[in-house]
């Protein structure tokens, strides 16, 4: 892709609150009104409808020593390395009650480790969750493992384990690399730290190292961040990731203590952001990521098999996700649900000898079809009418007459070009995908709906 040019005017125009849409509906959806009775049910219907055909498995693993100011992740701060050995003893409870429903026939071709921070665990800590997972699952041959790491927590012996038990890709959380940028938002994280994990991994043979970034910190600046991009593209990642810090102390009360940048500030820094990674060699994806052009993410988008869910972007098509751990959520193509969010609870839940799902979404048909329109257009970037027709079963631009009609005025700011029989985003309208996802979304006037992060 050729260096990607951004127009700030425009992203001000467009910079309103609203999803991420790592599923549709978004999360503020979902009800305690669902018990595991109903969800039992989808998932037996998901192993008829999907006989053979491979899952994802999702382990949340909450721990960090410390709370970096920022964070918007559901974690639990502790020193107390107790806490893991406890957290895994129930893992493997939920494991040996929820793994029965899954038909025995549906292979793994994702695994994914996330947080909080996994490398708060041990080695031998990783070693044995490992077990209990592989003792459980089939794995295909060729599958895709991956894990957070954070610097600080994370040595030698650790990463040699994760790609001991099949890890082929890793996140490291960078965030910047400005000293002065870390201190102000309480993560105090050295190059050296982040240089060294790069360095592990790959003498592990990790395949594929991902670098998480984010933008719009206090005292960032453009030039300060600049700095940071040079420096990780020195790491010659497969993927960066460079998140937009998402103010909302109302419902993360440590951001309180954090003045975010102005929006014009965090726009520029994104523009260099954008304009940087694209003239050295990588695509940008949509929705923060970035890949090199002959990565798996950019292929599979070029090739239209790029999916979308609860851990971003993926490139395994319509696997159902089975996740596990406190606050995680799992999704069949007909339902959501997600675990206890506090920890307490999650372990007094398995301890009563019950599953610990507390919320649950079954999807209605409309829901359904929404929910293809908006991830079809958030991975491939444009919809064929046609193609959305058999997809769905439905006269696709019948259904969304209105909403197609209501794409005129991001026609004109050139975000998107409609045609008698597609939809095609432009380069500019990739910044502002969730905004054109939007139109498709049924539900975004209700009053829940309210407090989401910008866009931009
Ligand atoms: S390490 Fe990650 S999950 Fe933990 S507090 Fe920091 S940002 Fe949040």
């Amino acid at each position: 892709m050729a260096k990607l040019k951004v127009d700030l005017n425009l992203i001000q125009k467009y910079d309103v609150p609203g999803p991420r849409y790592t599923s549709y509906p978004t999360a503020p959806h979902f009800t305690d009104e669902i018990g595991w009775d109903s969800i039992r049910k989808e998932i037996i219907r998901s192993n008829e409808e999907n006989s053979g055909k491979p899952i994802s498995l999702y382990f949340h693993l909450p721990f960090c020593r410390q709370l970096c100011w920022y964070c918007g992740c559901t974690n639990v701060i502790t020193q107390s390395q107790v806490a893991a050995k406890e957290y895994l003893y129930y893992l493997n409870q939920e494991l040996e009650m929820v793994t029965p429903f899954i038909s025995s026939d549906r292979k793994v071709v994702q695994l994914h480790f996330g947080g909080g921070s996994p490398t708060f665990f041990m080695a031998d800590e990783i070693r044995k969750l490992g077990e209990y997972i592989h003792q459980r699952f089939c794995f295909m041959n060729s599958y895709e493992g991956g894990i957070e790491i954070d610097p600080r927590t994370v040595s030698e012996e650790k990463i040699k384990v994760y790609a001991e038990i099949g890890f082929n890709r890793v996140s490291i959380g960078v965030q910047d690399l400005d000293q002065e940028v870390l201190k102000t938002v309480n993560r105090v994280q050295t190059y050296q730290q982040s240089a060294q994990t790069v360095e592990w991994a790959r003498a592990a043979g990790i395949k594929s190292i991902n670098i998480d970034l984010m933008y719009g910190l206090p005292k960032q600046t453009c030039i300060s961040f600049d700095k940071t991009l040079d420096k990780v593209l020195e790491f010659k990642p497969d993927r960066v990731a460079v998140f937009n810090y998402a103010h909302v102390p109302w419902l993360k009360k440590a951001q309180a203590v954090l003045t975010p940048l102005r929006p014009e500030e965090k726009m520029a820094i994104l523009k260099l952001t954008i304009e940087k990674l694209t003239s050295n060699g990588y695509v940008y994806i949509g929705m923060d990521h970035f890949a090199r052009e002959t990565d798996e993410l950019a292929l599979a988008q070029k090739n239209k098999t790029l999916q979308r869910n609860f851990q971003g972007y993926s490139t395994h098509a319509g696997a159902d996700i089975y996740s596990f751990g406190m606050s995680s959520i799992s999704q069949t193509n007909s339902a959501y649900w997600q675990n206890e969010k506090d920890l307490l609870l999650y372990y007094s839940r398995l301890n009563k000898g019950e599953i610990p799902q507390k919320k649950a979404y079954i999807l209605t048909r409309d829901d359904q079809i929404r929910h293809q329109t908006i991830m079809r257009l958030m991975c491939d970037l444009e919809l064929d009418y046609h193609r959305m027709s058999k997809l769905l079963d439905i006269d696709f631009k019948q259904y969304f007459k209105p909403e197609l009609l209501s794409l005129k005025e991001m026609e004109s700011d050139g975000l998107l070009v409609l045609s008698p029989d597609f939809l095609k985003i432009t380069d500019m309208g990739r910044l502002l995908i969730r905004n054109i996802a939007m139109s498709f979304d049924v539900y975004l006037k209700s009053d829940k709906q309210k407090k989401f992060s910008r866009t931009i």
